[in-house]
């Protein structure tokens, strides 16, 4: 017997489960332990090893090997075995690097691994899917995919899109009941749901019978690529960048071994000299240290609640320009109370706030009862027409399920009407609410046999449907004027930011096919609700924060657009002269009006996920680059189509997830903001380790072809240039990549996408710098070298020491893109700790005597260091202040 032909009693027998009460822990642990993970095996992954061995694999490095190797031959072996320490501590921290970045991209594969909804002992848990087990009973909603095989116990409209396994792109209808056929297809078991695919409308339950490589999406695991390491814009142009820093690097090498020869240098002294320099000046770790600058930058992004799920939009992030969020749970709390109703052409007023149970209904100050004309009804109706649970945790009440569908719950909970209610109503078919539908509808059978259909949604919506009204004499026919009044209402409601639901009723004829798709028609309109849903703290701050670093926030909503704009006025959105559009007025508008007016809109309502496409493309032909925000299943294609994609990690759905760049832990719209800020931040830091250096590189290369140029001995050996290279660079270089963001980040305009890593003068700046690096570093060896011609070594370790300290000053000018002066030095402390580390480690080489040989040195007077000092400050102190 196959799954799909058992009972549903049949097959919780076989899996030793009750569905409304699923499996115990204990059961779930063993499961666990015998069939393992709910996940499909992946490839292996690199070895450390292979990668440990692929930081000597640099063409330059094995060059700089060779030549050691032959000054070994030669007998320099203390030169030969010190470059040979050096470029393996080199290589250690590059595998080091390397692994961290590995290691915490894998850690956000996890965090944003699926979740799913399992009933454990009678509760709903929310668990990781790969600790599904068989037996599990879950829930799944339009939106999901699903997370193992399943058999159907419950759909309430259920649809699935199965091209995953079957190629076949319509969604497939589900249902509960067995199947007595037998070898069906997979798209022929329309009572299974399958791991892997999506559910495209409705809800259900089922139950687990297959996890992990035990289920059809594991048997053709071939289907599934291993995740590919997607590479960067800003990875992608620094790699370009380095190509042409290879060979601008090689060739001055080339010029300086050249010149060194001619002047009467020995050829193999020259060789290894110019060996090391060229591993010195090539910027070959340039890519990596910046996958580890956006990989930290991630991390701390995390620590804001906001987890990337491609690197490429951290870079992108920086680039923003406009965003376009949803209103309802983004901007507010999604915390929806009933506070008004219009009921029999009255307004009645209900107190209590959030989920709290307590409060009354009032008209015109006077208390209301139970016998209120039609209150009841209306209330009940909006009960049986409803998703969602009461639940409490820690003494408070929370809503599982919709959160508007919470606020009529609690609202009927508040004339006393308790869930049980429910129980006389059988729903015997469900059509479910999705924002372009905008409403919901039940059909229930009473204990009579007489069957309705019950329809909540936006009151625009229901009102060309109803063709009945109900109030207090009863039902009458919808006159002109009381549609009029209902509109009426539904403004003034509008007005005050509530967010309005209309209900209506239709008594079946007996003879009526529920299957129809006519059947939300002939309504009788009964009543409006009027719900408020508080805006978050945050979101009217950052906002304006958001407006001063130059971006426009424009709110997206399929609610009134009435509602949407008291609210955005609220918040400070819009302003005076803002324009507030209507799906609508979409629909007549061509695409190149659409663009005409974008920049004076800031609130799109009653909108459907297909405008939002069109609001996204609309924005980036004008020359922006775009967030945009959605959680519904339909919200995936403006998602994608966006520049930056964000989704919802509490009330998102897989696939928007799946589609997103950006998963917002708490859906908070402030979050955006702080992930912006830090997207600028990241690329900031880039800039700033980027420009320090290449301007040390630019220094050694240009102290040595000055050197050779005068006809000068080496000012530095090779060990020296593989040192500055390893301790003076990459120390501090890695502190300014986890820089705090200059004070002025969120108060400039977003960066241009296009713009190259050497504008806004960092190009000038290299270089400038850079040239006064090597030229202090060659006074401070001609000035030493001409007192004391006999002792080279003590003029090369002054050198030495004054090309690290100018470049550990210089240091601090790169915090900055306006002035050295404009920064505490103090305010990165890795950097100080870096800095100081770097000096001591060059005292360490200077002074002690094991060392002296080795890297070829001497011990300096106080005399030597204020020379030292005093050249070595001023490339900093020259331009240091200055913008330029
Ligand atoms: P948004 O999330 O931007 O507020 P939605 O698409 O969720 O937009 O809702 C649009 C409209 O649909 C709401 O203004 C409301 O009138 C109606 N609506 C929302 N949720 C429900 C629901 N659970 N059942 C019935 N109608 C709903
Ligand atoms: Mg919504």
């Amino acid at each position: 017997m196959k799954w799909y032909q058992l009972d549903v009693e049949k097959v919780e027998q076989k899996l030793q489960v009750i569905s409304n009460r699923g499996l115990n822990n204990k059961q779930a642990v063993e499961r666990r332990k015998q069939h393992g993970e709910n996940i499909l095996e992946s490839k292996k992954q690199v070895s450390n090893w292979i990668l440990f061995f692929k930081q000597f694999q640099d063409f330059m490095v094995l060059v700089l090997l060779a030549a050691t190797l032959i000054a070994g031959l030669l007998g320099e072996y203390i030169d030969a075995i010190a470059i040979m320490v050096i470029v393996l501590i080199n290589g250690c921290i590059g595998f080091f690097q390397e692994q961290k970045a590995e290691n915490s991209l894998e850690k956000l594969k996890e965090l944003s691994a699926p979740i799913a909804s399992v009933l454990r002992e009678k509760q709903w848990e929310k668990i990781s899917s790969r600790d599904i087990v068989v037996g599990d009973v879950v829930r799944i909603n339009s939106g999901d995919r699903i997370p193992a095989d399943i058999r159907i116990i419950k759909s309430n409209g259920l649809e699935t899109e199965e091209s995953a396994l079957t190629g076949e792109s319509l969604p497939v209808s589900k249902h509960a009941t067995a199947i007595t056929a037998d070898n069906l297809d997979v798209q022929d078991q329309t009572n299974m749901g399958f791991m892997g695919t999506m559910v495209t409308r409705g809800s259900g339950t089922g139950v687990v019978v297959g996890t992990g490589m035990k289920t059809v999406m594991g048997q053709i695991a071939s289907l599934i690529q291993g995740t590919k390491k997607t590479i960067t814009p800003l990875e992608m142009k620094l790699a370009e960048l380095g190509k042409i820093l290879i060979v601008v690097a090689l060739l001055l090498t080339v010029l300086v071994v050249g010149v060194g020869v001619v002047q009467g240098h020995p050829m193999y002294e020259m060789f290894l000299a110019g060996v090391s320099l060229a591993v010195a000046a090539i910027p070959e770790g340039l890519p990596a240290i910046v996958t580890v600058a956006l990989s930290l930058g991630v991390q701390r992004m995390i620590r804001k609640k906001a987890i990337v799920r491609k690197l490429s939009a951290v870079e992108t992030l920086g680039c923003a320009s406009v965003v376009c969020s949803d209103k309802t749970g983004t901007m507010t709390e999604n915390q929806m109370t009933v506070k008004e109703m219009y009921l029999n052409g009255e307004y009645l007023y209900v107190t209590g706030d959030g989920y709290q149970t307590q409060g009354d209904f009032f008209l015109n100050k006077n208390k209301v009862e139970r016998t209120h004309p039609n209150l009841e009804t209306m209330l009940l109706y909006g009960l049986i027409c409803n998703h969602s649970q009461l639940m409490v945790k820690k003494g408070k009440n929370f809503i599982d399920g919709d959160p508007t569908d919470g606020a009529l719950l609690v609202a009927a909970r508040k004339l006393g009407l308790q869930a049980d209610r429910k129980e006389d109503y059988h729903v015997i078919k469900e059509l479910p609410f999705d924002s372009d539908r905008k409403r919901m509808s039940v059909v229930v059978e009473d204990k009579n046999g007489m069957k309705m259909l019950i329809t909540k949604g936006a009151p625009d919506v229901l009102l060309p449907r109803s063709t009945y009204n109900l109030d207090e004499n009863g039902r009458s026919l919808l006159k002109k004027e009381d549609t009029r009044a209902i509109e009426e209402a539904v403004y003034h409601m509008a007005g005050k930011a509530l967010r309005t639901i209309a209900i209506g009723v239709r008594i079946l004829p007996n003879n009526m096919d529920i299957d129809s798709a006519m059947i939300e028609n002939e309504l009788t309109f009964i009543g409006l609700y009027g719900l408020m849903d508080p805006p978050r703290k945050e979101v009217k701050s950052a906002i304006r924060e958001c407006k001063e670093a130059g971006i426009k926030t424009v709110m997206i909503t399929g609610d009134h657009a009435h509602t949407a704009r008291a609210i955005a006025s609220h918040l400070q959105l819009i302003p005076e002269n803002g324009l507030v559009f209507e799906g609508k007025q979409l629909n007549n508008m061509s695409d190149q009006e659409l663009e005409n007016i974008i920049e004076d809109a800031y609130v799109f309502a009653r909108v459907t996920p297909e405008h939002k496409l069109r609001i996204v493309k609309a924005f980036q032909n004008k020359g922006h680059i775009v967030a945009m925000t959605g959680d519904g299943v339909n919200d995936a294609p403006a998602i994608k189509a966006s520049d930056i994609g964000i989704s919802m990690g509490i009330n998102g759905t897989d696939v928007t997830k799946e589609a997103s760049s950006l998963v917002l832990m708490d859906d908070n719209f402030a979050t955006i903001k702080s992930a912006i800020n830090e997207g600028r931040n990241i690329y900031e830091n880039i800039r700033k380790f980027i420009r320090y250096l290449l301007a040390s590189n630019v220094g050694e290369i240009l102290v040595m072809l000055f050197a050779m140029l005068l006809a000068l001995p080496l000012p530095l050996v090779p060990v020296q240039i593989l040192w500055v290279n390893l301790v003076t660079d990459g120390l501090p270089a890695m502190a300014l990549g986890v820089d705090k963001a200059e004070g002025d980040v969120m108060k400039r305009g977003p960066r241009n996408p296009r713009e190259g890593i050497f504008s806004r003068g960092l190009g000038y700046k290299i270089v400038s710098r850079g040239i006064l690096i090597g030229i202090v570093t060659l006074i401070a060896f001609m000035v030493t070298y001409q007192n004391n011609p006999e002792h080279l070594i003590y003029a090369q370790t002054t050198a030495f020491a004054t090309l690290v300290v100018a470049q550990l000053i210089h240091v601090f000018d790169c915090r900055s893109e306006h002035s050295v002066f404009a920064r505490n030095p103090f305010g990165n402390m890795y950097l100080v700790y870096a800095v100081l580390s770097s000096l001591l480690l060059l005292f360490v080489v200077i002074y002690w005597a094991p060392l002296q040989p080795i890297f070829h040195t001497t011990a300096l007077s106080i005399i030597d260091w204020l020379l030292v000092v005093g050249l070595g400050a001023i490339p900093t102190v020259l331009f240091g202040y200055s913008k330029k």
